[in-house]
């Protein structure tokens, strides 16, 4: 029987109504005929009585061991998932609880960021052969040692996904709080829409540069086993966002889509490092060199002759302007910038896309501190200040803002216009 994975999010799973949306969700599913995985998050979003934040802050200990942090922070799934149990006992769908480590899921043993380096399938398909909805505990597994691990921020998305390809099921559908993958944050953008189909590719580079609808790991998983997924809202029936390789859009339907959304990232800090003539090599090696060893990850990175330039999250501002000052370089810093992305799998080749970006910025009054470009997106590095009108005003230039075909045409007439 065909598989399908569901995983519910925080607020899908928060308050009595959206529970009863959750089950209505599955109950649907299985009458259609699938074997049914539900993998759920903890109930709730920080400051919530069962959210993990709210667990984690219980053992009043600055020296709990990680073991231990990984042991709590992984109860508020086992909470949401009993609850649903309960829920669909009470309507007479039979359903099981496994944990990550009763689900096969094997991990290393990095506790608080651990990765899934194996699923055993057996425990989940056997009860699926019975007929039994399989409820799992998302965002943990189990370590060599036989030890709780959690997976990070967005595990549970990591954990539908890697069970979607384990199970070899034919999609794995995440359920949230919105109607799917939009074309920007629409706490930033009311006018956001939701889009139909987005590849891999363009998803995971939404979701890499800030768009947190979706965990950039999952999206990678999926992408790898070549399995579906589908971005959807709790609340309604809509389908959502497709997210597949090529071949996605059906005949008659306008793959030649420049531009599929714009993604931000807020707290930042950029760092420019001025060489001087003297030695560029051996300073440039000392600069990252020392960043790596302290382990200050480093982004938006720019070397050229006579200096660097490259951005820091604002939390580790203060050390890496330290550990500049003991190198005797000169250098400036920036805080509070934000990381604009605009993201699209068609703008490779199509010439204009830059200099409508500059544009729009421009007419907003908006500085560019800095630039850079892959072949699936442009980022620029704005103040944190300018952020939202910047999003606001990229998103409009492009049109996302119109529907599809229309907003190609806008997209075409900002790169002509330019
Ligand atoms: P869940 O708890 O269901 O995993 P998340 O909070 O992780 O939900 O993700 C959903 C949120 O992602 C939305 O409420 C929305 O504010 C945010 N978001 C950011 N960018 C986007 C985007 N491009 N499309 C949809 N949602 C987005
Ligand atoms: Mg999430």
């Amino acid at each position: 029987m065909a598989i399908l994975v569901q995983k519910f999010g925080g607020t899908s799973l928060a308050t009595d109504d959206a529970r009863r949306h959750v089950l209505r969700h599955i109950v649907r599913e299985r009458e259609a005929g699938y074997s049914v995985v539900v993998v759920v998050s903890a109930m709730g979003r920080r400051g919530d009585p069962y959210a993990t934040d709210t667990l984690l802050a219980l053992p009043d200990s600055e020296n709990l061991p990680a073991r231990e942090r990984d042991l709590i922070a992984s109860c508020g799934e086992v909470i949401a998932a009993v609850v649903l149990c309960g829920l669909l006992c009470n309507e007479g769908v039979p359903a099981v609880v496994l944990t990550g480590g009763q689900a096969g899921i094997r991990t290393d043993g990095r506790f608080g960021a651990a990765r899934i380096t194996r699923i055993e399938t057996e425990p989940v398909l056997r009860r699926l052969d019975e007929g039994t909805v399989v409820i799992v505990t998302g965002f943990q597994g189990m370590s060599p040692g036989g030890d709780t691990t959690t997976l990070g921020r967005g595990g549970s998305d990591t954990t539908a996904a890697a069970l979607g390809a384990a199970l070899r099921a034919q999609r794995v559908d995440i359920y949230t709080d919105v109607d799917g993958i939009l074309t920007a944050d629409p706490r930033l953008v009311a006018e956001a829409r939701p889009l139909k189909a987005v590849s891999y590719a363009e998803i995971s580079n939404l979701a890499r540069q800030g768009a947190k609808v979706v965990h950039p790991r999952a999206v990678e998983v999926a992408a790898q086993a070549g399995i579906p997924l589908r971005i959807r809202s709790t609340f309604t029936d809509d389908e959502g966002t497709l997210v597949t390789g090529p071949g996605m859009f059906a005949a008659g339907e306008v793959p030649d889509r420049p531009i599929v959304g714009i993604a931000h990232t807020a707290g930042v800090t950029q760092l420019t490092v001025a060489y001087g003539a003297s030695e560029p090599g051996d300073m440039q090696v000392r600069v990252f060199g020392t960043m790596a060893r302290h382990g200050i990850s480093i982004d938006f990175i720019n070397v050229t002759p006579s200096g660097c330039v490259y951005t820091v999250f604002d939390a580790d501002a203060d050390r890496a302007i330290g550990l500049l000052s003991e190198l005797g370089c000169a250098y400036s810093a920036i805080r509070n910038c934000a990381k604009v992305s605009v993201v699209g799998g068609g703008m490779n080749g199509v010439p204009g896309i830059m200099a409508a970006i500059v544009e729009a910025l421009t007419d907003e009054g908006i500085p560019i501190l800095q630039s850079a470009d892959s072949n699936a997106s442009i980022w620029v590095l704005v103040r944190q200040a300018d952020m939202a009108d910047a999003v606001r005003a990229l998103h409009a230039r492009f049109g996302l803002d119109r529907p599809a075909a229309a907003a190609h045409e806008a997209s075409q007439l900002a790169q002509e216009e330019s």
